[in-house]
C-alpha cells in the first residue's frame, strides 16, 4: 500500500457517505447552510463555488449572501441574527477574510454557536479546549487532518504530535483535537527555538506554517506521519501559470521516510469542504432531534 495519504478519495468518500445519510433524511426536510460574503472578492468566490457545488452534490441546500463591499457590521449581525432564528438554516458561515472596516470577532460571535459549523465560535473554541466537554462543531480544516489520520489507522493516542504554526484556524484547534485524541502535542511558532531539535522527536507532524517546502527529510525521524496543511505557491517556468504549489514539507524527500504523508494538492485540501458538510448536516440531525 503507498504511503501517500490520497485526500481527495477519501474526501469523495466521505461525500457519498454524506449524500446517503441526507438522503435517508428526506422525510424530515434538507440541511442547509447560509454563507454570508461581505464584498466579492474573486478569491473567495472561488472558494464559496466549491461550497456550494458539495452541497448541491450531497443533496443539500445552500444560500450565498452576498452583501456589498461597504456594508457595517450592524447590518451584517442583523442578517445572522435572522439566519440563527430561521429553521431552514442548520449551520452559518461568514466566509473570511471580511473587508477590513468590519470587526471579524464581533461578527463571527454574533452566529449561534448551535450553528457555527466553522467552529470559530469562542463557545465552541472554549469547549473544544476544555477537557471533559464536546464543542458543538470544531473547525473544520483540522478535523479533516483528524479524519485523515483515522481513515489511515493512525493511531494517536500516547504519541508524540509536534503541530507547526498556532492560528486560530488551523494550528491552534489543531492541537487541541489532537490533546483530545490523548496525544502529547508539541506546538511550535515564528518564535520556537530550533524548531529541529522538536520535529525529530514527533511521530505525527501537522504543519501549518505557510513555508514553502520548509521541513526537510534529516529534520524528521524515520516513520513519522506527515499531515502538511500548508498552501504554497513557488515559481516553475514549465507550467503555464509559471508557478505550483506546494505544501510546507519537502514531499519528495520526505516521502522516502514517512510511513504516511499528505501531498499538496490533493492532501489536507479537499477535506476542508467535506467537513464543513458534515458538520452541517450534524447540525441538521442536532436541530431536528436524530
Ligand atoms: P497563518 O499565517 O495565520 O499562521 C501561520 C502560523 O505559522 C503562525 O502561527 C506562525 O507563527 C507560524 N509560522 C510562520 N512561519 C513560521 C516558521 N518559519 N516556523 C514556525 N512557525 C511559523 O496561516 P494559517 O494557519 O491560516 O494557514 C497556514 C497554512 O495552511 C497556509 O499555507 C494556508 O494557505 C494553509 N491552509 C490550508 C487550508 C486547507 O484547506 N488545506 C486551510 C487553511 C489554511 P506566529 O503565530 O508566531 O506568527
Amino acid at each position: 500500500m503507498s504511503n501517500v495519504i490520497d485526500g481527495k478519495r477519501i474526501s469523495q468518500e466521505m461525500l457519498r457517505e454524506i449524500e446517503q445519510e441526507v438522503k435517508s433524511y428526506s422525510d424530515v426536510g434538507i440541511p442547509g447552510l447560509a454563507v454570508v460574503q461581505v464584498g466579492g472578492r474573486e478569491d473567495s468566490n472561488i472558494y464559496i463555488k466549491k461550497k456550494q457545488q458539495a452541497c448541491m452534490d450531497t443533496g443539500m441546500s445552500s444560500t450565498i449572501h452576498n452583501l456589498d463591499i461597504d456594508t457595517n457590521d450592524k447590518d451584517v449581525c442583523e442578517l445572522i441574527e435572522r439566519l440563527n432564528d430561521d429553521s431552514a438554516v442548520n449551520g452559518i458561515l461568514v466566509q473570511l477574510p471580511l473587508p477590513s472596516h468590519l470587526n471579524d470577532e464581533k461578527i463571527l460571535s454574533k452566529i449561534s454557536y448551535l450553528k457555527d459549523v466553522d467552529g470559530f465560535h469562542s463557545r465552541n473554541m472554549g469547549d473544544l479546549a476544555m477537557d471533559g466537554r464536546t464543542p458543538s462543531f470544531a473547525p473544520c480544516t483540522p478535523s479533516g487532518c483528524i479524519e485523515l489520520l483515522r481513515r489511515h489507522n493512525i493511531e494517536m493516542m500516547g504519541k508524540h504530535a509536534v503541530v507547526v504554526g498556532k492560528s486560530n484556524i488551523v494550528g491552534l484547534p489543531m492541537a487541541l483535537l489532537l490533546m483530545k485524541e490523548m496525544a502529547t502535542v508539541t506546538v511550535c511558532h515564528i518564535e520556537t527555538k530550533d524548531i529541529r531539535q522538536h520535529l525529530i522527536m514527533a511521530d505525527i507532524v501537522v504543519s501549518a506554517c505557510g513555508q514553502a517546502q520548509m521541513i526537510k527529510r534529516e529534520w524528521l525521524k524515520e516513520g513519522v506521519v506527515v499531515i502538511d496543511v500548508g498552501i504554497n505557491s513557488i515559481p516553475d517556468a514549465t507550467k503555464k501559470r509559471g508557478y505550483r504549489l506546494v505544501g510546507d514539507v519537502d514531499f519528495e524527500n520526505v516521502k522516502e521516510i514517512a510511513r504516511a504523508i499528505t501531498p499538496v494538492p490533493g492532501g489536507v485540501g479537499p477535506m476542508t469542504v467535506t467537513m464543513l458538510l458534515r458538520n452541517t448536516l450534524e447540525g441538521f440531525k442536532r436541530q431536528n432531534g436524530l
